[in-house]
């Protein structure tokens, strides 16, 4: 008999009960370390003060009433954003990929309204991982994901991640825009470097595309930027956020240029839930440490401590480690002779947890928060598991 629950997820065995920054614990009270934060959404650790604090504060007032009234903590919220960003105007939503079809609906009918309605295309990149709407698959272009879901939805041409050559010739009389992870999350931690984003402006310039920019994962203080295309000091015209901003409470959204947003005027677009009071109280809660003085240089610092502890792993494992990828706290460990799942299996034995990523990569994304004896900690458990599931490899005992 099937499980109560629609068996679409390999799930660990493992039930957690209760978390404290980067630490976890079984509900049969093991401790963990936590470098996945639910996949780069516990941004600022579990059961952060200020984030208990707002919750609670807002579900003894007001849980939800719908987008058909005003919604002050979502005006605030959009108002810090719009002040934090490039963005003049956005739209809330539940989940990433709801952010995702909001600004592929945005960028065609931007087209629309210009008089261009053929205009619908957008140029998506290999490894590219947008979220699982159908939409969204058919703009991430993975077969696994696409498989058996009917006809892919139209509108999207994948080229090589990084190939701005081929992106200059899919360009064509249907192109609306360009659609990238800055840095490529699921895809295996590949970081768009920052020429490529600057070249990517300048056709979008060019041809009248709108560039978009997905920072679902690494967005909101993941690299040591609010943004990680801020690094590069080019601006998108449409950007999807959603797991960090809500640190573990569901909550997206779709950020845009007044420009690339004209032609979302009245009934074009909704959600029922979408930027409701109690998501838009975390939210703004997680603006408030995000944007606190010195938040940002100290998640570059501990970052680069990590790095550097990554690069001595590196040293210590050749065989076993190929590469270091990512950025500020949104780091990959690109396996050679290992596989990524068996370090991951070996980890957890180890009590710590961290997530697969393409290419073989061991992703790591620690809450935001974490200290240099958090880092100190996981590295030698990563140092631990490393010589576990090399020593598997040769058939040597552990
Ligand atoms: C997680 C993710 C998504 C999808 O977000 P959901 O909240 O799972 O719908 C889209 N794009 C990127 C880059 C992601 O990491």
């Amino acid at each position: 008999m099937v499980t109560a629950i629609l068996p679409t997820y390999a799930r660990a065995e493992l039930a957690f009960e209760r978390g404290e920054g980067a630490r976890v614990y079984t509900v049969d009270g093991e401790e963990f370390l936590d470098f996945s934060a639910g996949i780069a959404v516990n941004s600022l650790g579990h059961a952060h003060p200020h984030l208990v604090a707002a919750l609670n504060e807002q579900a003894g007032k007001l849980w939800h009433t719908s987008n058909a009234y005003r919604i002050p903590q979502q005006e605030r919220l959009a108002e810090r954003l719009r002040e934090a960003t490039f963005a003049d105007t956005m739209f809330f939503t539940n989940s990433g990929t709801e952010a995702i079809e909001c600004a592929v609906k945005m960028a065609r009918r931007y087209h629309f309204s210009k008089g261009a309605p053929e205009r619908f295309r957008l140029i998506t990149f290999e490894g590219a991982f947008h979220g699982r709407t159908l939409a969204a698959i058919a703009a991430g272009g993975q077969a696994k994901y696409l498989e058996g879901f009917g006809p892919a939805t139209q509108g999207f041409d994948q080229v090589p991640f990084g190939d701005l050559d081929a992106v200059r010739k899919a360009i064509g009389p249907e192109t609306a825009g360009i659609l990238i992870e800055p840095i490529q999350g699921e895809g295996g931690l590949r970081v768009a470097p920052p020429q490529l984003l600057r070249d990517l402006r300048a056709l979008c310039d060019e041809h009248g595309l709108l560039l978009i920019f997905d920072e679902i994962q690494c967005g909101v203080a993941r690299t040591g930027h609010l943004f990680a295309h801020e690094a590069s000091g080019v601006t998108p015209d449409i950007m999807a956020i959603a797991k960090g901003i809500g640190g573990g409470f569901p909550i997206g959204a779709c950020l845009a240029t007044e420009e690339a947003g004209s032609g979302m005027v009245a009934g074009t677009h909704g959600s029922t839930f979408g930027g409701n009071p109690l998501a838009c109280a975390v939210g703004n809660a997680v603006l408030d440490v995000v944007l606190e003085d010195g938040f940002l240089e100290r998640v570059q610092n501990i970052g680069l401590r990590l790095r550097q502890g990554l690069a001595e792993l590196q040293d210590a494992h050749p065989g076993a480690i190929a590469e270091i990828r990512g950025d500020g706290l949104m780091l990959g460990i690109r396996c050679n002779s290992v596989e990524n799942r068996a370090v991951l299996a070996a980890l957890r034995d180890e009590r710590m947890l961290a997530v697969a990523a393409g290419d073989n990569v061991v992703r790591l994304l620690p809450p935001l928060v974490i200290d240099e004896n958090d880092v100190a900690d996981a590295l030698a458990r990563l140092d631990r598991a490393f010589t576990v599931a090399e020593s598997a490899l040769t058939g040597d005992a552990a």
